[in-house]
């Protein structure tokens, strides 16, 4: 209900994102799909003198002390999370071939970022994706992304594609906008191995120019 609402809200936002209703729409994330988010966050981490460990599909458990072995505890993982947006956000590589494959891709779909980042986060993140050729329409948001999502892919009557590396946004897609395509992408290579995945409801693929051809052929349907 309150996510019904939110939606409704950011109608007006909606209106302004140039949705073209006669083309297939590509909604994408950035941490994680358009950048190596948990990497960045490593380096900011470590010039605090901590460490990130890749040990888990986790934010927050994977932060330490150097020699210890219980991690941070979660709320003060969790400043350095917002700090990290407000002051280090900026500097994340982006995922390899990930810029070439969205140039392609806007060709025949219009193309929109949804990154569930803190209101903070806003202009470095713009400025980010200019910086590195993904000079898209932005949206910020948090929880699900299946209400925002389907609002969007009411825009137009062309097919919906979606990618993500969370499995909870990707289950909320196939619940609110369940014509949609659905990709998995988990652009860190040492996570990988960690990211839940569930290959019969989504379609995982970890290369941007594999996941290129298969939305391509998704929004050609
Ligand atoms: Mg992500």
């Amino acid at each position: 209900m309150l996510q019904d609402r939110t939606t409704a809200v950011r109608q007006g936002e909606i209106d302004g994102l140039g949705i073209d209703p006669h083309r297939p729409l590509l909604v994408v994330d950035v941490d994680e799909v358009l950048g190596l988010f948990m990497a960045g966050f490593g380096s900011f981490l470590e010039g605090r003198g901590l460490e990130f460990r890749v040990e888990r599909f986790a934010l927050f458990q994977n932060i330490y002390r150097p020699g210890e072995a219980q991690h941070l505890e979660i709320a003060e993982g969790k400043r350095h999370f917002d700090d990290f947006f407000r002051y280090g956000a900026g500097d994340i590589e982006p995922s390899p071939g990930a810029a070439k494959a969205l140039r392609a891709l806007a060709a025949r779909a219009s193309v929109v970022i949804l990154s569930n980042a803190p209101a903070q986060a806003r202009l470095s993140r713009a400025r980010w994706l200019g910086r590195h050729g993904l000079d898209y329409p932005l949206v910020l948001s948090s929880g699900p992304k299946g209400p925002l999502t389907a609002a969007m892919a009411a825009r137009t009557a062309g097919p919906t594609a979606f990618v993500d590396d969370l499995l909870s946004n990707l289950d909320s897609v196939a619940e609110s906008a369940p014509a949609a395509a659905r990709f998995q992408h988990v652009a860190d290579a040492r996570l990988r191995p960690f990211a839940p995945s569930a290959p019969e409801r989504h379609t995982r693929i970890d290369d941007w120019a594999e996941l290129h051809d298969a939305i391509t052929a998704a929004i050609a349907a």
